[in-house]
């Protein structure tokens, strides 16, 4: 079981399969660490977002084939200062635009150490320690979400393929046939079923009601409407949690259809699912732990570094869908109680996108993370009441819903609110971004940061409503 040091066989090679030295491979590496917490000691005093010119990011970073060596600390700095500048700070106090990425630095801390020990996580036979804690970290996971205990799961970049693994895995237990979303599902989603060969007429976009929900009745006439006319009706998606506006669909409603027309249940909650640790998200979302599929997003609100998306399913359904065995791979077959995880999703050689959240959620605590997800629900609390403070100026057009509030200036159009967004980001002081609501542009904001303060959220309104 325990791995004994092999001592023989081990001396006289160097540490690095291209020729670094080992010193001076401690020596970058400690530099590196110092870089990244200087970042994230200095970040909130750094641009939210930075864009760059592509001719002169191109003329900084390119240049000819490097065929001859050179040196690696000045190639570190080119990335620090200017390649890795130029993005959306994710992670930046004030950046409120689409979904920000509160990554936490434990999590970094697993996915260097992975990365560094080559992490692999394809089958039992070549990673059973890294195999072992994907299935550690998705207990975890589906502890936390409350689904039914001998639920599985897998570990992928993120929503969009962790949407379409579900799928695709659904639709090998349930066969194939219609699927009924609505306007307010994410748009990876029906491209994820066209490109899983779902023909048009089967991907049923339902428009959503005033309160930007899937419409129980119409979901219903349609499912009928679609039998009638001798198309099977298979699988209905919920949104726990819309990127647009924190919406959840009627989730205990649309259970309870799906149990009666024998169809599968998925949630997409890349965005909203992990509200479910706190006692008013846990309310919130009720009905979640009755999906079939559920999707969540760990590189979103479980501060994740980029990439970790989950998925969760009954049990068997992903072996189901895509068990490989071919003859090459006949000694690495996994045995009773050990997992091939390439037998769970399109990914034969993976890496290990486990370590890092079971390194955080250990060394945190999940009350860490409780705590943190709260302050972020109730950031938008705030933001809202402010925003309500000041009824000649604006109007909260969704109110705070799991960390997402839209608003609007009383007298802006659509142009104006793009408008301000932009000059905002341009100012580097915050970042938020404008969406579409039933053909209306809005502000909008998404406070999952627990670094974001009060003030800030006061500035950065008071800097939209001034610029
Ligand atoms: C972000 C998001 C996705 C897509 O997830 P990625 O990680 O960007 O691939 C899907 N659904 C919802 C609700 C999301 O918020």
């Amino acid at each position: 079981m325990t791995a004994d040091k092999v001592s023989e066989g081990g001396a006289g090679y160097p540490a690095d399969t291209l020729g670094l030295e080992a010193g001076e491979m401690r020596r970058l590496g400690y530099q590196v660490v110092d870089m990244v917490v200087d970042r994230l000691a200095g970040k909130a005093g750094e641009a939210a977002i930075l864009t760059g010119r592509a001719d002169q990011l191109r003329q900084a970073l390119g240049g000819p084939l490097p065929e001859q060596p050179s040196n690696a600390q000045e190639s570190l700095a080119l990335l620090a200062e200017i390649a890795l500048p130029h993005q959306q700070q994710g992670d930046h106090p004030r950046y409120f635009a689409r979904v920000p990425g509160p990554s936490s630095f434990a999590a970094v801390l697993g996915e260097w150490l992975g990365t560094g020990f080559n992490s692999m996580a394809a089958s039992w036979a070549g990673g059973s320690g890294p195999a072992t804690i994907e299935l550690v970290v998705i207990e975890w996971l589906r502890q936390l979400m409350g689904m039914p205990e001998g639920t599985e799961g897998v570990l992928v970049s993120g929503g969009s393929i962790a949407n379409l693994t579900a799928f695709a895995a659904a639709r090998a237990s349930h066969g194939t046939g219609v699927v009924y979303l609505s306007d307010q599902a994410h748009s990876s989603l029906p491209r994820a079923l066209k490109e899983l060969g779902f023909p048009p007429e089967h991907i049923r976009i339902l428009a959503s009601d005033e309160q930007l929900k899937i419409p129980l009745d119409a979901l219903l006439t349609a499912i009928a409407g679609d039998r009638q006319a001798g198309h099977k009706p298979f699988m209905v998606i919920g949104t726990a949690g819309t990127t647009n506006a924190g919406t959840v669909d009627p989730l205990p409603e649309l259970a309870d259809i799906c149990v009666r027309e024998n169809l599968w249940f998925h949630i997409d909650g890349a965005y909203g699912a992990p509200a479910a640790l706190t006692a008013s998200g846990r309310d919130y979302l009720r009905g979640m732990e009755r999906a079939d599929s559920l999707v969540l997003d760990p590189h979103k609100w479980l501060f994740q570094p980029y990439d970790a998306g989950c998925l969760l399913i009954r049990k068997g359904a992903l072996e189901h869908c895509f068990n490989m065995n071919p003859e090459y791979l006949k000694d690495v077959e996994a045995g009773a109680g050990e997992v091939d995880f390439r037998n769970r999703g399109l990914e034969l050689t993976r890496r290990s996108r486990a370590l890092k959240l079971w390194m955080s959620l250990r060394t945190y605590g999940v009350a860490r993370f409780r705590e943190a997800i709260a302050a972020g629900i109730a950031l938008a609390e705030y933001a809202e009441d402010y925003l309500r403070q000041q009824p000649d100026k604006w109007e909260v057009v969704t109110p705070a819903q799991i960390g997402v509030v839209c608003f609007a200036l009383r007298r802006g159009s659509g142009e104006d609110h793009k408008r301000r967004a932009r000059d905002l980001a341009e100012s580097g002081f915050a970042c938020v971004s404008s969406t579409s609501l039933k053909d209306r542009t809005v502000l909008r904001l998404c406070t999952i940061n627990p670094l974001t303060t009060r003030d800030d959220i006061r500035e950065t309104i008071d800097r939209l409503n001034n610029t």
